[in-house]
């Protein structure tokens, strides 16, 4: 049938891992500041590697038959990307590199405000979190994973040789399309992930 590979419609074998972030870009933020990223990418691992959040894209990849002939490097980046150029309020949440066949997921970009004074985000159990708090890492998670599934449907869309404009709008729709519903399983990751830390 498929041939093995890291995507693989019907089968859940992806693995996530962090982006080693390159010397020149660690001493640009402070001990603080890496903290929380690195926290934070620890998080989104977690959400990914979630068994129920798994089991949902699984069959998102299933209903959309995704199968790759060959690995896809899938890798949670540190440190959020720059603004896009020329729109400095849209900011890059991943990216698909078709030569490398690899997908980059960045973080939100946040305020200095929360990586200041958003320590606990990453360390309070999730139920001891202010209600913003519980907002804003419910985003992250949830961002995390419409991300994803945006990227990996580029991934299966790659070869259809479809202009890059209408590639982009079909991904959009299907995306949100695909984002529906995920309310409950979300909210019980990010809760679990907060129990389940490794820090
Ligand atoms: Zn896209």
């Amino acid at each position: 049938m498929s041939q093995t590979a890291p995507l693989r419609a019907g089968g859940w074998n992806v693995e996530v891992r962090i982006a080693n972030p390159p010397p020149a870009l660690l001493v640009k933020y402070t001990n603080k500041e890496k903290t929380f990223f690195f926290d934070y990418a620890n998080f989104v691992i977690q959400i990914i590697r979630d068994p129920s959040v798994a089991e949902k894209l699984g069959q998102i990849f299933t209903a959309e038959q995704v199968n790759t002939d060959r690995p896809v490097d899938i890798r949670v980046m540190v440190f959020p990307a720059r603004p896009l150029r020329g729109r400095s309020n849209r900011v890059l949440h991943g990216s698909y590199r078709h030569s490398a066949a690899q997908i980059s997921l960045y973080p939100l970009k946040l305020s200095r405000d929360w990586i200041r004074n958003g320590f606990d985000l990453f360390k309070a159990p999730y139920n001891e979190l202010a209600p913003r708090e519980k907002r804003l890492i419910y985003e992250m998670a949830e961002t995390a994973i419409a991300t994803f599934v945006h990227e990996v449907l580029h991934v299966k869309f790659e070869r259809r040789g479809m202009a890059a404009y209408v590639e982009e709008s079909l991904v959009r729709k299907l995306e949100s399309h695909y984002m529906e519903g995920w309310e409950e399983t979300i909210a019980q990751a990010v809760h679990d992930a907060s129990l389940n830390r490794t820090s």
